[in-house]
């Protein structure tokens, strides 16, 4: 193993005792894209107020300022996905009362998916918000539409979408920059 594939490899298995921005500067003195895409995930879940401006030197204009548009993109992503919930297409045999279950279902969402993730105070991520809101009570609702709704949410209506998007727009800036392996 080269020096070079050395020093990548024990960056690689330590990269969580490294900043965000100091990985996206390893990205460009090594050339290579090996830790990029994990790098520009926790860059784009750190506050702006938490960088430093030798972070925001580390990582250069190009993905600070990927990382500022992708923030805006998943917050209006989630702002979405607070006033919509999905909508109840088949209520379970156990439902009797469609339009009251179809009620509490979008209060519930409102009152707890929406003011979990939009909470400034104590912001969360979908995985953290749908915790604690699969605990809640859910009114008039059916045991049967509770249960086939959550596991709709669950499935990833919506929620996969911030994973792929932050994931997809990760991979095309290394593309685009010069941290390809120059072999
Ligand atoms: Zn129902």
């Amino acid at each position: 193993m080269s020096t070079r594939n050395y020093a990548i490899h024990n960056i690689q298995h330590r990269k969580y005792h490294f900043h965000p921005a100091q990985l996206i500067q390893l990205c460009y003195e090594f050339k290579t894209p090996v830790f990029f895409e994990s790098a520009f995930s926790r860059l784009v879940e750190t506050r702006f107020h938490e960088l430093t401006a030798e972070h925001k030197q580390m990582m250069g204009p190009q993905v600070f300022q990927a990382v500022a548009e992708t923030k805006e993109i998943l917050d209006e992503h989630k702002r979405i996905i607070a006033c919509e919930p999905p909508i109840i297409t088949t209520h379970a045999r156990d439902c009797h009362d469609h339009n009251k279950c179809n009620d509490d279902w979008y209060a519930v969402w409102w009152n707890g998916m929406g003011r979990l993730i939009l909470d400034g105070r104590n912001p969360l991520t979908f995985d953290e918000a749908f915790k604690r809101f699969e605990v809640l009570k859910f009114g008039r609702m059916s045991d049967g539409c509770k249960k086939d709704m959550l596991r709709l949410v669950k499935g990833g209506m919506g929620f996969s979408h911030s994973f792929t998007c932050i994931q997809s727009i990760g991979s095309k800036l290394a593309a685009t920059l010069d941290v390809e392996v120059d072999i």
